[in-house]
């Protein structure tokens, strides 16, 4: 199967798990994460349509966005998915359009201040931990819904950062358990979307966005209510 061929199943299946819960597949951004994959692998993608690009390391992305850049014919738009060290900031505001992956209050402060003295607006997202797991980068978001502590903390951390000027926060990222029942995928999924409404609703913010699902679970995600999923092995096979 070629990369084209990838794509056009992926696009297929993201249109199947639409029409299950009458969702408009235009409503549905697709990231392909270009991790270990070469230059000329993600031209491939590129040249078959897709626009979004997603890396998960700062010094990976350095390398390789200016060259991908160079050969499209339109800049592609690229998002960090993958944890930022606080000290690797300053090479992420220059190289990419959105982090989806800010995890603390802390990178949070950093990234609005490069963003300023950039004289831009970041785009971001905020990683919540919601299945708990922890091996898992995100503020703490598991049962946030019954947990008063949790619950206070996420409302204060998310109020400042939505308050940061020079910080666009446009919605919500968690990353599923990997090899879970489908059941305990879907909850995490569902619990990324209440928290979301919940926080939007109460803090009066505006957070379109919901990143959730990879290659074993995208269907799922958009189910629940995804506006973005970040594919890498569907589409670029598997990673060696
Ligand atoms: C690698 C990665 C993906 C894509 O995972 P696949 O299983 O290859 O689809 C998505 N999100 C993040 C944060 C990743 O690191």
């Amino acid at each position: 199967m070629s990369i084209r061929d990838n794509i056009k199943r992926v696009e297929d299946r993201i249109a199947d798990a639409c029409a299950n819960v009458q969702r408009n597949p235009a409503d549905i951004t697709l990231v392909a994460v270009t991790k270990q994959k070469t230059v000329p692998e993600i031209l491939e993608a590129v040249d078959a349509g897709l626009r979004q690009l997603g890396e998960n390391r700062v010094e990976e992305g350095m390398a390789k966005i200016p060259l991908v850049n160079d050969a499209a014919n339109d800049k592609p738009t690229w998002h960090m998915v993958g944890h930022v060290q606080s000290r690797k900031a300053k090479h992420v505001v220059p190289q990419f359009d959105m982090v989806q992956s800010v995890d603390s209050l802390k990178l949070a402060r950093r990234l609005s201040r490069l963003a300023d003295e950039k004289e831009r607006r970041l785009k971001v997202l905020l990683e919540i931990n919601v299945s708990g797991e922890a091996s898992k980068y995100g503020f703490a978001g598991y049962n946030w819904c019954r947990d008063s502590s949790v619950r206070d903390d996420l409302w204060r951390e998310v109020g400042e950062i939505a308050a940061y000027p020079h910080l666009e926060l446009a919605g919500l990222m968690t990353m599923a358990p990997y090899d879970a029942d489908e059941a305990i995928i879907r909850r995490v999924f569902a619990d990324l979307r209440a928290l979301r409404d919940a926080l939007a609703d109460e803090l009066k913010l505006r957070l379109p966005e919901l990143s959730m699902g990879m290659t074993n679970d995208y269907p799922i995600a958009i189910e629940e209510g995804a506006t973005m999923v970040r594919i890498g092995r569907a589409i670029f096979g598997e990673r060696v």
